[in-house]
């Protein structure tokens, strides 16, 4: 069954190509409720909202992943560090984990609420990326076994861009040390 722009409530007011109009998730709820924050690409079926992270697809559109994926999920916005503090490094450097893969998996450091803990503590941020995009970020404690992932974002296999033009993987059960513990091996 095709489904149309209307079947969602987005009024593509009649254009087609890449169009920006306003977003039936969250428009009327803005003190901007005119903004057309949500981008939606007619030809491929496809938007995003840049308020509230709304993003979906037509079924039946030809969008590879996304046509069977209408749920909607929130992006998480991840910015890479540029720094690296000490005790982040050391933190890994315990673990047998060097630099270079803390750097390459774009790895930071930032302060979360952690419900498990019932305050805000410094959490070692790993993001988690399909093509390029940030689709999730996992918050583990830097000093405690507590951890949490974005809400209502995607849950994805960490390192799935690691697995671009690869006919075999190798999937760890536990977190994502274990998966470095393979790049540190390959080295
Ligand atoms: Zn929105």
């Amino acid at each position: 069954m095709t489904q149309t722009f209307a079947d969602y409530d987005i009024d593509t007011r009649d254009r087609t190509g890449t169009i920006k109009t306003t977003c039936p998730k969250c428009s009327q709820n803005r003190s901007h409720p005119k903004d057309p924050c949500l981008s939606v690409n007619t030809q491929k079926g496809i938007w995003k909202c840049h308020h509230c992270g709304w993003v979906g697809s037509l079924k039946g559109a030809s969008v590879g992943r996304l046509s069977q994926n209408i749920q909607s999920f929130r992006l998480p916005i991840y910015q890479k560090a540029d720094q690296y503090p000490d005790k982040l490094v050391a933190w890994f450097q315990a673990r047998g984990i060097p630099f270079n893969v803390i750097n390459r998996n774009k790895i930071s450091l930032g302060k979360r609420f952690l419900p498990g803990l019932g305050k805000e503590v410094e959490c070692i941020q790993f993001p988690y990326f399909r093509k390029g995009e940030c689709v999730n970020v996992k918050y583990r404690a830097l000093d405690a076994k507590a951890f949490m992932q974005e809400k209502g974002a995607e849950k994805i296999f960490y390192g799935l861009d690691d697995l671009d033009g690869c006919d075999w993987a190798i999937i760890v059960e536990g977190c994502e040390c274990d998966k470095f513990a393979f790049e540190v091996q390959q080295g």
